[in-house]
């Protein structure tokens, strides 16, 4: 049969998600996929009996988030990491072949992987050369789109989204689009979440997760945060049973007083750690400029990305390259590894001939 015939044209013609996974490599040192490169040791909690379905919002995992963010339990949906939440939140606002989204490159590209293969069309606007949202263009959109996805602070650019743009859309997008804003690392820069605004404005949405400064991307685990409505409506879209019973046991564990306070120490440990980084790649000539970051990686733009990629991975040290992105020519981006891992990026990059 041909299958090439039968499938979806625009499945066929797909590029997918490029994971690092996915893009693979060897190395020793894995500062490609902005994982914590700090782990706990997982025991589930009691012999699990699995021939039962699990609940689909296991209580005591939704309470435990729910303390954790200091928001009522109807405010809370937990999914499959939060891409699960990208596109949920996609097949329940918008209509195929009808509805569109909005995203703005260079950003993560779950939000355009997800709208096409849900057939929802989207609208790029691009940052700005600070990377910051381009306002006045987006507005002009207004009416036409049903969500908006800002990643705050942003992947891959590392860059905090001035609140006040924020605040801005969620006020003339009250009646006309959600504005979901992807705070997958915002404990490495906690003060600047938008949790609080999730009381004034209804059509706020947070997209949370386990995955990066809790150190459990092996998981997938991640949160929806927003009004109970919002919430309700997801409920009638997502899986019957999207939370294997392991999955919640350890996610439970990992929002713990005592594992909160390991979680909040990492996060200082790595921002320090990111700091030194920026020092040290500063002084390098061949680093033409360190994106300013508030998150556990950095964007570099190098004289030539390709020669650094090469040199890096000869050294067994695997990073992302970004260069075939929007306006990214010749950047990288680094995750912020331990004390180590980053010496010996720079150690590496300072021995390339300038
Ligand atoms: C890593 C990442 C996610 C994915 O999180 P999971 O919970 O692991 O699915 C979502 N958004 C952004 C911006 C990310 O970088």
């Amino acid at each position: 049969m041909a299958i090439d015939n039968l499938v979806r044209k625009d499945i066929r013609d797909l590029v997918p998600y490029q994971s690092a996974r996915k893009i693979g490599g060897s190395g020793d040192i894995w500062l490609n996929a902005n994982e914590s490169p700090y782990f706990n040791r997982f025991y589930l909690t009691d012999t699990l009996l699995l021939n039962r379905y699990p609940e689909c919002q296991p209580k005591e995992l939704v309470s435990a988030y729910a303390s954790y963010v200091q928001l009522s339990l109807n405010k809370i949906l937990v999914t499959r990491g939060s891409d699960e939440a990208i596109e949920l939140l996609i097949k329940t606002f918008c209509k195929p072949n009808c509805d569109s989204i909005i995203f703005c490159p260079p950003t993560y590209d779950m939000y355009q992987v997800s709208s096409e293969i849900i057939g929802v069309k989207s609208i790029q606007v691009p940052l700005l050369d600070n990377f910051q949202l381009d306002i006045a263009k987006i507005v002009r959109y207004i009416g036409r789109f049903k969500l908006i996805y800002i990643c705050n602070p942003n992947n891959p650019t590392g860059t905090l989204i001035n609140v006040d743009d924020i605040i801005y859309l969620l006020e003339v997008a009250l009646n006309n689009s959600l504005v979901v804003i992807d705070e997958a690392y915002i404990e490495f820069c906690a003060k600047y979440s938008v949790v609080s605004l999730l009381n004034k404005y209804s059509n706020l949405v947070i997209l949370r997760t386990l995955s990066k400064a809790f150190s459990l991307a092996g998981l997938r685990c991640g949160f929806v945060l927003s009004n109970p409505k919002i919430i309700k409506f997801l409920l009638k879209v997502i899986n019957p049973y999207p939370i294997a019973l392991p999955v919640s046991d350890i996610a439970i564990q990992s929002l713990s007083k005592s594992n909160i306070t390991v979680m909040k120490k990492r996060v200082v440990t790595l921002n320090t750690n990111r700091l030194w980084l920026v020092n040290q790649l500063s002084k390098i000539p061949i680093i033409q400029v360190v994106f300013k970051s508030s998150a556990n990686y950095i964007l570099v733009r190098c004289l030539d990305s390709y020669v650094i990629l090469q040199e890096l991975l000869k050294n067994k040290i695997v990073v992302r390259d970004q260069s075939k992105k929007l306006n990214l020519k010749d950047c990288i981006r680094i995750s912020i590894g331990n004390k180590f891992e980053c010496s010996r990026v720079i150690q590496v990059i300072k021995n390339l001939k300038n």
